[in-house]
């Protein structure tokens, strides 16, 4: 057997603006989202074994069996490139991203597993047939295996390439709660919802790199369900504004909170306020990338 390994990050994202158009039948809902990766990742490598699916996971709360989005996503590549009987691989993952927080920790370790897998077999599936592949895992892992800034569309797999937010700082802030996803879309009432994130002058603001455009509409409809439940959520917020923060706001269905600083100082500043107050043990200060 070849000892290479390959070594992959796998990018947490942000969403810096997040709608709901509308609930499916089907339960799903339609989003309007922008995506932005950020500088927090998991790493994970890829060795090829004789048989079989191993994974190691250097979290206890992780599930290392069929229940992770690694294994999932590495049966269903090899499964569908017919390798499963005659190959297996080792894959062991380093978590940094905060989970179960709005991240989307599970579907980008899904995406790197699918783009790792792919290149240790050499098994030649180009982007959009890992894509293909990813969305029966996850709705977001397309969009992760794309990263960068995107608007995710349909169920967040239709996705656009949007340019890059002009640079600056972030302060991400994962309080000590578990806010469960499906809780979240449950108590969405889509159809009632009193005002919309102003999508489409964000995409504007970012065509003009005008970063005051972006953050003057950072919005996200999930809030109106997590803020009134997790009041933890808007203190937060409120200390990042008060600590000098552009604009704030949560990602995803929560509960991690980002915002989002032009001078570096402030944005270390708000981090040390916030674990100062206690308001939560995960706090980071990266940017977009
Ligand atoms: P999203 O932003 O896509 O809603 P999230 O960041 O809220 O995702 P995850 O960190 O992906 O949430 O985890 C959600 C659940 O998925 C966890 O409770 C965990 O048990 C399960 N899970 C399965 N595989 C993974 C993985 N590789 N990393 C993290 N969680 C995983």
């Amino acid at each position: 057997m070849s000892d290479k390994t390959i070594r992959r990050e796998a990018f947490a994202k942000i969403n810096l603006g997040l709608d709901v158009v509308r609930r499916l039948p089907n339960g799903y809902h339609e989003v309007r989202m922008i995506m932005q990766t950020v500088g927090i990742c998991d790493v994970l490598t890829f060795r090829k074994a004789a048989s079989g699916i191993q994974l190691i996971v250097d979290k206890e709360e992780l599930p290392s069996d069929q229940n992770n989005l690694i294994y999932k996503a590495a049966k269903l590549l090899m499964d569908t490139a017919g390798i499963s009987d005659t190959k297996g691989v080792c894959i062991t993952l380093e978590k940094h991203i905060p989970i179960a927080a709005g991240m989307a920790g599970g579907s980008t370790d899904a995406a790197a597993a699918l783009l790792g897998i792919n290149e240790l077999y050499e098994i030649g599936y180009d982007v959009d047939k890992l894509k293909e592949l990813g969305v029966k895992i996850g709705a977001d892992v397309p969009y992760c295996i794309q990263g960068g800034t995107a608007l995710a569309e349909g169920i967040g797999e239709v996705l656009s390439v949007l340019p890059t937010p002009p640079a600056c700082h972030l302060v991400i802030v994962k309080p000590d709660i578990n806010v469960s996803t499906k809780f979240v879309y449950e108590n969405l009432k889509a159809n009632e919802l009193e005002s919309h994130p102003d999508i489409d002058g964000m995409i504007e603001g970012l065509e003009k790199g005008d970063l005051k455009a972006i953050t003057d509409r950072l919005a996200n409809v999930l809030e109106t369900v997590t803020v009134p439940a997790y009041p933890i959520i808007d203190e937060i917020k409120q200390s990042m504004l008060d600590a000098g923060a552009e604009g704030a706001l949560m990602s995803g269905s929560g509960p991690t909170v980002f915002g989002i600083f032009t001078e570096l100082e402030k944005a270390k500043q708000a981090a040390k306020r916030i674990e100062d107050a206690e308001l939560a043990k995960q706090v980071f200060v990266t940017a977009f990338c």
